[in-house]
């Protein structure tokens, strides 16, 4: 993916950040951005399977999504630039094939459209989560 892709996607983000819905024709934008990946990412988040878990009172947060596999497993991963899941240190990090897995993707889509699960904690316990990734 070049860097007009990325560019590509961050104003289709904003322009569904602005109006928390998403057109037919951003879809198929994403689509053709992110492929197999924007497939599974739309699928976890129709099953709300991102959680943002926030700090009080800082604010800082992380997201929690669930992965596809029957072993129910979630993954810590911050949309634009970590996940603690096998693909992103393979195919992201390693091949440098994709821009990012199907979690982040997940993440920005819910966090957009304003369908993530939210969970509040304190900050100790958020420092608490962030020290074990
Ligand atoms: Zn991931």
């Amino acid at each position: 993916m070049n860097s007009r892709s990325i560019l590509v996607a961050e104003s289709v983000w904003r322009d569904i950040e602005s109006t928390r819905s998403v057109s037919d024709d951003q879809l198929s934008i994403l689509h053709f951005l992110f492929a197999k990946n924007f497939e599974r990412a739309t699928r976890i988040v129709d099953q709300r399977g991102v959680k943002r878990i926030s700090g009080e009172p800082s604010g800082r947060s992380v997201f929690q999504v669930m992965g596809e596999s029957r072993t129910k497993e979630e993954y810590f991963c911050f949309a634009g630039h970590y996940c603690a899941c096998y693909s992103f240190f393979y195919d992201v990090v390693n091949r440098g094939e994709q821009l990012c897995c199907k979690h982040q993707l997940a993440a920005r889509l819910a966090a957009s459209l304003g369908a993530c699960v939210d969970v509040k904690v304190s900050d100790k316990q958020l420092a608490l989560l962030l020290s074990k990734l």
